[in-house]
C-alpha cells in the first residue's frame, strides 16, 4: 500500500505504522546489563504495576549516575513507539508484542555494546548514555530515529513505524535520576506534540506544560459550561452565485475574553479526548439553529466537521443520524466534512460507516485537501461528494505558479472521481478569478464571507443575493462582516 505525499505532489509515501500495545508485565530484561547493576533490578520482572517499574528504573538510573566519571555527560534518552492501534488493528495485539520487544532488542546492536536499556512498558523504553559532549548525545538520537527508524515486515513489504525520543542530560538539565527522568519524559511529550523525531528538555518546557494543562482545564470547563459557540461561513457555487450551504465552525472566547481559534484548540482537544463532547455541542448547535432558519431557500446545506476519532466514536452514529433528522425537518442537507487523516488513520470500519451514511443521504467532503498524506486507493473508495482544496494552496495561488497547476490538477482529480471542488481560503478578488477560471465549482473565504453568528446568516444571505444580482462576483467587495476575532 503507498500513499502520495502532499503538499508537493510526487513525493513517496511515507505509511506510518504502529499498534496499540497493552501494559503487561515486561517480557524481557529491563536494561541491557551495565557494570554490576544488574542484580539490583533483575526483581522488577516479577513485580507488577508503572509505578513500581517506574521507582525501580529511577534507582536504576540513579546508579548509573553514580558511576559516571568527572567531566563527562550521562543522557537520559526516553522513547516511545508511536500509534500502535495500526499494527494492533491490522496484524492483532500478539504480533504488536512481538515487535515491540523484538525492537528492544535490537536497539543492543544498534548503541554501544554495554550501553543500558530500560523497557519501560511495552512500547517505552529509556537508553542511560555516557558520552563526553552534546553532540555525540544527538549523534545517537539521529541514529536510532532517522538511520534505524524501526520498521515493520509485512509480506514483501516494509513499513515504517514512529519513535520520538525525548533526550535530558545530566548534570546540565537535573541534579537527581528523578528530575532527569521526568525531564526527559517531558522533551519525549514536547517532541510527539511538534511532530519531531527527539526534543531535548528545555527549562521553559515546565512552565510551558503548566500553561498547556491550564488551558486544557479551561477548555474543558468551558465545554461543561457550554460556553463554546457555533459560528456559520457561507459556501457559494461560483457559476451560480448561489449560496449553497454554510460550513458550522466552533468558537471559544478564552475567559480574558479573546477568541480563540478553531486551530489553536481542537487540535489539543483532539489529543485529549475533549473533541468528543465538542462535536455533540456543535450537533446540538446546529440541529437548534436551523429551527431559526426557514427563510433561507434550499437546497442548503449545513457542513460539520468531524475529526478521525470521532468517525469511529460508538456513539457518532447515532449523534449523526439525530442531526440528519433535525436538519430533515427543515429541509436541510447535511454534509460532513472530513480530513485526509482520517482516511491514513481510520481503519477500514471508518469506511464502511462513512457509506452507511451515504446511502442515508449524508453528504461527504473531504476538507484541506493537499495538507496531509492521500492514499488515491482510498481517495478512490470514498465516497465524498466535495473535495475542499486547502487554504495553504489559495492563498498563494496569484503568486505561486506552482500552486496554481497543483489547483489544476487537483480539479482534474476530483473531475475523475465524480467530486465536486471547493476553493477555501477564498481572501480577496483575483483568488476568486483565479480559481473560476481553472474549474473550481464552489468557494469559501473571507473575501465571500466570514464566519458569523447564527442569527446574522438569513441577513447576510438576502444581502449577498442582492448585491450579487448588481455586482460581478469577481468585483464584488466583501461584506462588512465583523471579524470573529
Ligand atoms: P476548516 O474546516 O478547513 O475551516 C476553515 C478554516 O479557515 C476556518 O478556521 C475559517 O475561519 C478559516 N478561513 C475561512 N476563510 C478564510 C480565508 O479567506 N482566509 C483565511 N486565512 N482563513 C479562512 P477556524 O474556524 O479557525 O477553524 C480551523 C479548523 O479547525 C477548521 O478548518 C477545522 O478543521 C477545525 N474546526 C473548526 N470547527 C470545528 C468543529 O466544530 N469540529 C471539528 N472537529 N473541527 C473544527
Ligand atoms: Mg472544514
Ligand atoms: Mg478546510
Amino acid at each position: 500500500m503507498a500513499y502520495v505525499a502532499n503538499p508537493r505532489i510526487g513525493a513517496v509515501l511515507v505509511t506510518v505504522v504502529t499498534a496499540k500495545y497493552s501494559s503487561r508485565l515486561l517480557k524481557c530484561p529491563p536494561y541491557r546489563r551495565h557494570g554490576g547493576l544488574e542484580q539490583r533490578v533483575s526483581g522488577t520482572q516479577d513485580e507488577s504495576g508503572s509505578g513500581k517499574r517506574r521507582s525501580v528504573s529511577i534507582s536504576f538510573i540513579e546508579q548509573f549516575l553514580r558511576q559516571g566519571q568527572q567531566g563527562r555527560l550521562a543522557a537520559l534518552l526516553v522513547g516511545k513507539l508511536d500509534a500502535f492501534n495500526r499494527i494492533a488493528t491490522t496484524f492483532g495485539r500478539e504480533r504488536c508484542e512481538e515487535f515491540c520487544s523484538n525492537y528492544t532488542e535490537k536497539l543492543r546492536d544498534i548503541l554501544p555494546p554495554r550501553t543500558p536499556i530500560i523497557r519501560l512498558s511495552d512500547r517505552r523504553f529509556a537508553v542511560l548514555l555516557d558520552c563526553d559532549s552534546m553532540s555525540k548525545v544527538l549523534d545517537h538520537a539521529v541514529s536510532l530515529t532517522e538511520d534505524h527508524q524501526p520498521e515493520i515486515a509485512i509480506g514483501d513489504d516494509k513499513l515504517f513505524v514512529d519513535v520520538t525520543l525525548g533526550i535530558a542530560v545530566y548534570p546540565s538539565h537535573a541534579d537527581d535520576a528523578e528530575t532527569l527522568f521526568r525531564r526527559a519524559e517531558l522533551a519525549q511529550k514536547e517532541a510527539r506534540e511538534k511532530e519531531l523525531a527527539f526534543d531535548i528538555y528545555r527549562p521553559d518546557a515546565t512552565q510551558q506544560q503548566a500553561a498547556l494543562w491550564k488551558f486544557e482545564s479551561d477548555l474543558q470547563g468551558a465545554v461543561q459550561r457550554r460556553e463554546l459557540e457555533v459560528y456559520f461561513q457561507p459556501k457559494v457555487e461560483i457559476a451560480t452565485r448561489r449560496v449553497c450551504g454554510v460550513e458550522a465552525l466552533v468558537r471559544w472566547r478564552s475567559p480574558s475574553g479573546a477568541f480563540i481559534p478553531a486551530s489553536e484548540f481542537i487540535p489539543m482537544a483532539e489529543r485529549t479526548g475533549t473533541i468528543v463532547p465538542i462535536t455533540w455541542l456543535v450537533f446540538d448547535q446546529v440541529a437548534a439553529r436551523v429551527a431559526e432558519w426557514d427563510a433561507i431557500q434550499r437546497p442548503f446545506s449545513l457542513a460539520v466537521n468531524v475529526s478521525p476519532p470521532i468517525l469511529v466514536h460508538s456513539e457518532f452514529s447515532t449523534r449523526i443520524k439525530a442531526l440528519k433528522a433535525a436538519l430533515d425537518e427543515h429541509g436541510f442537507g447535511l454534509t460532513i466534512e472530513i480530513t485526509e487523516d482520517s482516511l491514513v488513520q481510520g481503519d477500514q470500519s471508518a469506511l464502511a460507516g462513512i457509506e452507511r451514511l451515504r446511502k442515508l443521504g449524508v453528504d461527504f467532503a473531504l476538507d484541506d485537501f493537499g495538507k496531509g498524506y492521500s492514499s488515491l486507493s482510498y481517495l478512490k473508495e470514498l465516497p465524498a461528494t466535495e473535495l475542499k482544496i486547502d487554504k495553504r494552496f489559495i492563498g498563494t495561488i496569484a503568486t505561486d505558479t506552482t500552486d496554481r497547476e497543483i489547483v489544476k490538477t487537483v480539479v482534474a482529480l476530483a473531475r475523475a472521481l465524480g467530486m465536486r471542488v471547493v476553493a477555501e481560503g477564498i481572501d480577496n478578488a483575483e483568488a476568486l478569478a483565479i480559481v473560476t477560471e481553472l474549474g473550481c465549482e464552489m468557494a469559501q473565504g473571507f473575501f465571500i464571507g466570514r464566519p458569523m453568528r447564527g442569527d446574522l446568516v438569513p441577513a447576510w444571505i438576502d444581502r449577498y443575493l442582492a448585491s450579487a444580482s448588481s455586482v460581478s462576483l469577481k468585483v464584488m467587495t466583501p461584506w462588512a462582516e465583523p471579524a470573529v476575532r
